[in-house]
């Protein structure tokens, strides 16, 4: 049951070329009471293009549960609130998710203004399959062994593997890829919609030559094949491992069985047992 006429409301923003504003976003971001943001200086860039003066809070990364509460608090009071990050869609690799959960939660009406995203952005001019696509985001910025351990969870997907990478690390992160993944195809999507704007094709060893020749600045998207080689048998236990992958990506538990059944040429019965025994246990 929705509460109040307040709403909590997730707009889309550009990811670098400011022509690329919706005009419902534009209405939406005229209209709220309030915009939360991460960095009020880049909303304010935003908004000085756009003419726009509106009241700004800070909602970053780091206080995402200390201040929804209050950012909830008011749109049960009524007020019409947008969130927006510093670029491209809230909740993305950016604060969002956690606030949406408590409105939910909270009984609060939460309505999506889409906008431009680097994941999609990136996928589509890759060139890449797009039917499936798994997104991971940033890897963890932790230590090898668990970088290491995040990427071999992802050795066996199928679906175009999409990911976050900065200039800082990027060569670091295709070695790590090359190395557990063997030498795919991928490419490298960067400052997408700005000057710069760059694509670059190649297997992970031409993409590795490439960054060790060339400092490439800016922001990035990496684009991988999917796991092309159909394992000669996968195991019960490494079908688990991937359809709990799946599952946590928002998959359906049937859809998730049919997949790895179809692309693994493996049965669908045996599988299904093996999840109701491992839940058993
Ligand atoms: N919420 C954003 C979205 O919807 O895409 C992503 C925010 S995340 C903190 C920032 C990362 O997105 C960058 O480090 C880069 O990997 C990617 N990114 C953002 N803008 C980009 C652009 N114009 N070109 C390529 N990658 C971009």
């Amino acid at each position: 049951m929705v509460k109040s006429d307040g709403c909590l409301y997730l707009v889309g923003t550009p990811i670098g070329n400011l022509e690329d504003i919706s005009l419902r976003a534009i209405r939406i971001l005229k209209e709220v009471d309030v915009i939360a943001c991460e960095d009020t200086r880049e909303t304010l860039k935003l908004l000085n293009h756009l003419g726009i003066s509106k009241k700004m809070i800070s909602y970053q990364k780091y206080s995402e549960n200390e201040k929804k509460s209050h950012l909830i608090d008011l749109v049960e009071a009524g007020n019409k609130i947008a969130l927006v990050s510093d670029a491209g869609m809230p909740g993305i690799s950016d604060p969002g998710e956690i606030l949406v959960r408590e409105a939910w939660v909270r009984g609060v009406k939460v309505e999506v203004i889409p906008g431009p995203s680097a994941v999609i952005s990136g996928l589509v001019v890759s060139g890449l399959p797009s039917t499936n696509f798994y997104f991971h985001g940033f890897l963890p910025k932790g230590k090898i062994k668990e970088r290491e351990e995040v990427v071999n969870n992802l050795k066996e997907i199928r679906a175009t593997l999409i990911f976050y990478i900065t200039p800082h690390s990027v060569e670091k992160d295709l070695q790590l890829f090359l190395k557990i993944l063997g030498n795919r195809n991928g490419v490298i999507a960067r400052e997408l919609t700005k000057y710069y704007e760059e694509v670059i094709r190649g297997t992970l060893e031409e993409l590795i030559e490439i960054v060790k020749i060339r400092t490439l600045k800016g922001e990035m998207v990496l684009i991988l094949e999917g796991n092309q080689l159909i394992p000669k048998e996968m195991s019960l236990e490494d079908q688990y491992k991937l359809y709990q992958l799946m599952l946590a990506s928002g998959i359906k538990s049937k859809d998730v069985i049919k997949t790895i059944s179809a692309d693994y040429k493996v049965s669908k019965n045996k599988l299904y047992e093996y999840i109701l025994e491992k839940k058993e246990k």
